[in-house]
């Protein structure tokens, strides 16, 4: 199997099944994201346990790169450090946007994410999820009011 269609049965199974999908009531922190150029929006809480995420859920509705996405996250952060967090999110936005960027830590399934970097237009879809995520934790450090993302 080639390594493309590997990484296209990885976006439609998270797609058909989306992993961590709901919602956490009580949660410590929460935020909206909405890609207006395509319509996806989606929502997620996520609960805290010192310095780490130790849960996360999201819902909403978007194109098939966007719930990949979001589910695809939810696997990798979730049980993550803040930093570890943070280092993701700087290699996810990397490998989306730079074609020779080299990961500092093996991506494993977010790599299927890479083959939206050849369609521009849906990059912001990959990476809403990945925005929303920031936010939340900025509104959970006290750095944000309100947690609200729109990628315009
Ligand atoms: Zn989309």
């Amino acid at each position: 199997m080639e390594l493309r269609d590997l990484y296209r049965d990885v976006i439609l199974d998270h797609n058909r099944s989306p992993r961590n999908f709901g919602r956490l009531d009580p949660a410590d922190a929460a935020a909206v994201g909405h890609n207006p150029l395509c319509g996806d929006s989606l929502s997620l809480t996520l609960r805290l346990e010192g310095d780490r995420l130790s849960e996360l859920r999201f819902n909403g509705q978007g194109c098939a790169i966007s719930v990949a996405s979001a589910s695809l996250m939810s696997e990798a952060v979730s049980g993550k450090s803040l930093p570890e967090v943070d280092a993701l999110y700087r290699d996810v936005h990397a490998l989306l946007t730079e074609p020779a960027h080299q990961p500092a830590a093996p991506l494993g399934k977010l790599m299927a994410l890479g083959g939206v970097r050849e369609f521009p237009a849906r990059v912001k879809c990959a990476s809403l999820c990945w925005h929303t995520l920031r936010a939340a934790l900025d509104q959970a450090a006290g750095k944000a009011a309100a947690a609200t993302v729109s990628t315009e």
